[in-house]
């Protein structure tokens, strides 16, 4: 067994995933699949985490509460990827993306926006989550994954 600062490694591990049965994964991309973008409010801070992190990611605390987002915020970054990493080939060309959301935490997604007309006068941008997708991955990402879609507000 694996001793960490003398504890075992075993044991932190189940701390931590007792921590994340507040708001897991799984719940967030369920979530986005019913159009809701979930996230954790903060007891001690008040501001809000996502995405799903066992402490707040702004003060550390771990009394945290699920709450939903309101799935609106500005285009922070993104990039268009026309040559994909090996098992996104389908998806090319595509546009993911860094939302700074309205309340606070940036979430990553994709952007719904035609890609050959996508310049940095993008940025900076009101968007609103509009949707989910689901991608395949690759041999990097453990199986499918599910992210928000943002369309840009005109
Ligand atoms: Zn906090």
């Amino acid at each position: 067994m694996v001793k960490m600062a003398g504890r075992a490694q075993e044991e932190i591990e189940k701390e931590l995933a007792k921590e994340y049965t507040v708001l897991t994964y799984a719940d967030y991309e369920a979530g986005i699949k019913e159009g809701k973008l979930l996230g954790l409010q903060c007891a001690s801070c008040d501001k809000i985490t996502c995405h799903p992190m066992p402490v707040c990611q702004w003060c550390g605390s771990r009394t945290l509460e699920r709450t939903e987002l309101s799935g609106e915020g500005e285009l922070e970054t993104f990039t268009v990827i026309r040559v994909p990493s090996e098992g996104f080939e389908d998806d090319t060309p595509y546009i993911p993306c860094l939302v700074k959301t309205k309340e606070g935490p940036s979430v990553v997604g994709r952007l719904d926006y035609d890609t050959e007309r996508a310049t940095q006068d993008l940025l900076g941008k009101r968007v609103k989550m509009g949707g989910a997708y689901t991608y395949k991955g690759d041999k990097f990402s453990g199986g499918p994954r599910t992210c928000p879609v943002f369309g840009v507000i005109e």
